[in-house]
């Protein structure tokens, strides 16, 4: 009855990007970038990703901590 269960795992299916998702350029079989739960296209597309990611996150903290000390 195992075995049941094992063969559902393996059948479950693997989700493969086709495009970089920052630049949304036709990713390469074998030659993207897994960073961070995303796919890119090179190093670079995630670095710029991850810069804009943090700027936006620094951002938001920003935001909650002035909301925080206006009341
Ligand atoms: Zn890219």
């Amino acid at each position: 009855m195992a075995e049941e269960t094992k063969e559902a795992a393996k059948k479950a299916p693997v989700e493969k990007p086709t495009n970089c998702v920052k630049c949304n350029k036709r990713l390469q079989k074998k030659r993207w970038y897994y960073r961070n739960g995303g796919y890119y296209c090179g190093k670079r597309c995630w670095k710029l990703a991850s810069q804009a990611a943090a700027k936006k996150e620094a951002e938001a903290k920003k935001e909650a901590e002035t909301k925080k000390k206006g009341s």
